[in-house]
């Protein structure tokens, strides 16, 4: 049982190889994306000291498959009930992720689970209505956007001002470029729909911190196409350009849990 008032997140995984986070809510917790088969989503779980019977229930971004591949197992063996928009729901029912039980959730319609105010917002991403979302209790906000091709109006004005910020930044441009992916997919990811490179993603800081923001992990990595040393320093001097190195950051592994951070304790 998750101890009345918390409010955070533990990332349990980031990247193209599957995605998936934990936000511990006062009245209990929540999945943010089930990319890891049931059996490895269990084992993150315990590393990060999390019992799988202590969530409640589970919200869907997208149907890409980096994002859905425990949804179903996990969610029938905990008898969970997953939350997606009607879009979504459909292409789980064409390539089979749905799980027993089922919500339908709306871009733009709030609604309130574990003693948290969440709104899902739609993110211009090639997935059929992918949403990105905040979650706020006690007047600190939470915001989690990790598959967009680029931060439109809505967007921005959703992520501004969040206490913790989970963004994606997905590649290196001319890493990309100089990868031996196929031109189509390299067209697919730098698009409007596809993925934030590093330099959208920092570039986007300058709007998006206030004095609310504390916290900033950097997510959704390309193995191929970047390189956490080099977002690291990227990273360090985009805040100090921005003279906020108080914020803590940190960048999410593909292959490890982040520890839990802590908004309200
Ligand atoms: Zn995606
Ligand atoms: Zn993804």
């Amino acid at each position: 049982m998750n101890r009345s008032g918390k409010f955070g997140i533990t990332v349990l995984g980031s990247g193209s190889g599957g995605n998936a986070s934990v936000i511990h809510g006062p009245e209990g917790r929540l999945l943010l994306d089930v990319g890891f088969s049931a059996k490895e989503m269990e084992s993150r779980l315990e590393k990060a000291g999390i019992e799988p019977d202590s969530i409640r229930a589970i919200l869907i971004t997208h149907g890409h498959t980096d994002h859905t591949k425990g949804c179903r197992t996990f969610a029938d063996r905990h008898g969970l009930c997953a939350y997606f928009t009607a879009a979504t729901r459909q292409e789980g029912e064409r390539v089979r992720f749905l799980p027993e039980r089922q919500a339908v959730i709306e871009p733009g319609s709030a609604f309130t689970l574990c003693g948290m105010h969440i709104e899902p917002f739609t993110l211009p991403h090639d997935a059929v209505d992918t949403v990105g979302f905040t979650f706020q209790v006690s007047g600190k906000k939470l915001g989690v956007a990790t598959d967009l091709g680029h931060l439109n109006l809505l967007a921005r004005q959703k992520l501004k001002g969040c206490a913790l910020l989970v963004l994606e930044s997905n590649h290196d441009p001319l890493l990309l470029q100089a990868s031996s992916r196929p031109i189509q997919l390299k067209r697919r990811i730098l698009g409007r729909h596809g993925h934030l490179s590093n330099r959208d993603a920092l570039d986007a800081l300058e709007e998006l911190l206030t004095l609310e923001s504390e916290e900033l992990i950097l997510a959704h990595l390309s193995r191929e196409c970047n390189n956490r040393e080099l977002l690291e320093e990227l990273a360090k001097e985009a805040l100090a350009n921005l003279d906020r190195s108080d914020i803590l950051l940190e960048i999410a592994s593909q292959e490890h849990p982040l520890a839990t951070r802590w908004l309200v304790e």
